[in-house]
């Protein structure tokens, strides 16, 4: 692991710990350009660690400390969750897989964090979980099922609705953390990210799978 300390983080607020970790997609063409973005006074955006296609890792910013991934967001009712939260990035322009030796490096960091903070597998979740309609990222191409396997992720677990309609599907998503202010369609599209990223169309019984809470 290599450090490349930024300027862009604060003291968790309200002595809050880590309990949850969120993990991105860079979204740019190299590892070393968004290093330099995260470690960039401007740009006034950081986190934690971004581990390269080549699965080295880099730490930006130390894990006691609040860095800047997050924004606007909640999750399971809680707000900012820069304090709550370890970020880490992903080199990963968001429309291919990602690598085999990225992969592993993540899973050993998990790992590490999870010990660390007895955080548990329900405490990892992507960008998008947090803030529906605003990011997408770790996005279709991330594979969620195979951290799940390990218990890095929530596992989904199929649910048996009464009935299949927006009202009963939202309140289910609600209870497994999505943010209540979500738009339908929003909710659907990003609760399919993590349980069946290539679905479209209509709301099914099948979408009932839901990250365990
Ligand atoms: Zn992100």
């Amino acid at each position: 692991m290599t450090a490349r300390p930024s300027p862009n983080c604060g003291p968790r607020r309200d002595g809050l710990t880590p309990s949850l970790v969120v993990l991105h997609y860079t979204a740019m063409h190299s590892a070393e350009a968004a290093i330099e973005r995260l470690c960039d006074p401007a740009a006034e955006v950081s986190a934690h660690y971004l581990i390269s296609i080549t699965g080295a890792v880099t730490m930006m910013v130390p894990e006691d400390k609040r860095a800047w991934h997050a924004g606007a967001g909640s999750w399971r009712g809680q707000d900012d969750i820069n304090s709550r939260s370890i970020g880490i990035e992903l080199d990963n322009l968001g429309n291919h897989p990602f690598a085999e030796s990225q992969m592993a490096s993540l899973e050993t960091l998990l790992q590490a964090i999870m010990t660390r903070w007895g955080i548990a597998a329900n405490g990892v979740i992507g960008h998008s979980d947090m803030a529906p309609g605003r990011k997408i990222d770790p996005g279709p191409h991330f594979d969620w099922a195979r951290l799940a396997r390990q218990g890095l992720a929530a596992q989904t677990v199929a649910q048996s609705p009464e009935t299949v309609d927006e009202d009963s599907f939202a309140s289910r998503a609600h209870a497994a953390g999505y943010p209540q202010d979500t738009p339908f369609e929003t909710l659907l599209a990003t609760t399919r990210l993590r349980s069946a990223p290539w679905r479209g169309g209509p709301l099914t019984h099948a979408d009932y799978t839901l990250p365990s809470i």
